[in-house]
């Protein structure tokens, strides 16, 4: 297989904030990035050589962005398999149609990760009312119920606290096909994001430990502060890269319950928000090893040169009015990230910080406070 190599072309389906990041480590090894989205003066084509912007299934514009490039990655998953498709007839996508296919769905990844006999949580699958009153019968309560396609930050999911709310819960995602959840008491959530070279080379960044706010990522650090079962969730992430065969960046969600077991709760088969403080933290960033893995390049170090915590800046930040930037600066260690999106909505991940200390409890007081200052006016 002959890498491609810097000066080549590289296609981005999704233009948010990973393919920015994605783009912005390219661009430094010398590549040039074209992005496709329906969207224009995206956090991607604000810093690629090209911002094409159509439907994706506009499958003649995919075929024509495709012929433009040599190679082609995703930053958002919920890409359609048909475009995806069309894309592969012209040019490697990578990761494969079928990462995506497994990931983008609930229901087919955690199918996916039962037949793989990898541990996750209990679910049901259902298609009508009466299979979720038969599910929570079964599960038993809270429970929560998610949509199948299409999730992610916590959306398209509803908490049932009773066997009464059913009906409600079951009509508030609009009677679409689900997976019920039994309810974890998890008592930390970690994720590892790992990468796969075409070779089946494995690297890893080791265990990060993550906090969520209203069930949207708020703030991630490595190491983790309790060390248990960091080499089960590696050799469980390998597992999962191997099994699905994927070249590229994947990141696995798992709860820690009370007794330390680890249950997947989801996969994201790209660079993940909890793996954004590689880029400060370690040789190799993850949005680095995205483009050695596709380019098929030997993939780089993971080392991480010292204790980090990131935290993420929702559009909630900009409601008192444009944060202080220069309060959040002045902490001469704090590193800035924006994503160059101009509409502040509440909940919408507009950038973030990072915070690198001699050890993760450091990093993370640091990190809170330059946030914290950013509302201070
Ligand atoms: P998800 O979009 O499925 O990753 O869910 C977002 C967040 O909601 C997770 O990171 C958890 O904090 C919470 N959550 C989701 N599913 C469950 C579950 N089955 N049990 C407990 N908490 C959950």
């Amino acid at each position: 297989m002959t890498p491609i190599l810097p000066g080549a072309t590289l296609g981005v389906l999704g233009s948010g904030q990973l393919g920015r990041m994605f783009a912005l480590a390219a661009r430094r090894m010398g590549y040039r990035v074209h992005t496709f989205s329906p969207d224009t003066d995206t956090p991607t084509g604000q810093v690629a050589d090209m911002e094409v912007v159509a439907n994706y299934d506009d499958l003649d514009a995919v075929r024509a962005f495709a012929q433009n490039v040599q190679v082609v990655t995703f930053e958002f998953e919920n890409v359609p398999a048909a475009t995806a498709q069309a894309v592969a007839e012209i040019v490697p996508v990578r990761p494969g149609g079928h990462v995506l296919h497994v990931a983008q769905n609930r229901l087919r990844e955690k199918t996916w990760l039962a037949q793989a006999g990898l541990p996750h949580t209990p679910f049901r699958h259902i298609t009508s009312l009466a299979e979720l009153e038969a599910a929570l019968r079964d599960l038993g309560c809270p429970a929560i119920l998610k949509t199948a396609g299409f999730g992610y930050d916590g959306k398209g999911q509803v908490r049932i606290q009773t066997p009464g709310e059913a009906s409600a819960a079951w009509q508030e995602l609009g009677g679409q096909e689900c997976v019920l959840e039994a309810f974890v008491p998890f008592e930390r959530e970690v994720s590892v994001v790992a990468t796969r070279g075409q070779d089946g080379a494995f690297v890893h960044y080791g265990v990060i430990q993550n906090a969520h706010a209203n069930g949207i990522l708020d703030v991630s650090l490595a190491p983790p502060e309790l060390g248990a079962g960091g080499a089960d969730a590696v050799e469980i992430a390998r597992a999962i890269l191997d099994g699905l065969d994927v070249v590229g960046v994947l990141c696995v969600e798992f709860f820690v319950t009370g007794d330390g077991r680890l249950l997947v709760n989801e996969l994201a088969p790209r660079p993940h928000n909890s793996g954004h403080l590689t880029i400060d933290a370690c040789v190799c960033s993850q949005f680095e090893q995205q483009l050695r893995a596709v380019c098929g390049l030997p993939l780089g170090s993971t080392e991480r040169l010292r204790p980090a915590a990131m935290a993420n800046l929702l559009g909630d930040l900009w409601q008192g009015g444009e944060p202080n930037w220069a309060a959040a600066l002045a902490r001469p260690d704090i590193k800035l990230h924006l994503y160059g999106k101009e509409e502040a909505r509440p909940g919408r991940k507009m950038g973030h910080l990072t915070a690198l200390a001699d050890t993760p409890s450091e990093a993370e007081r640091r990190v809170r406070q330059a946030r914290e200052a950013l509302t201070r006016r």
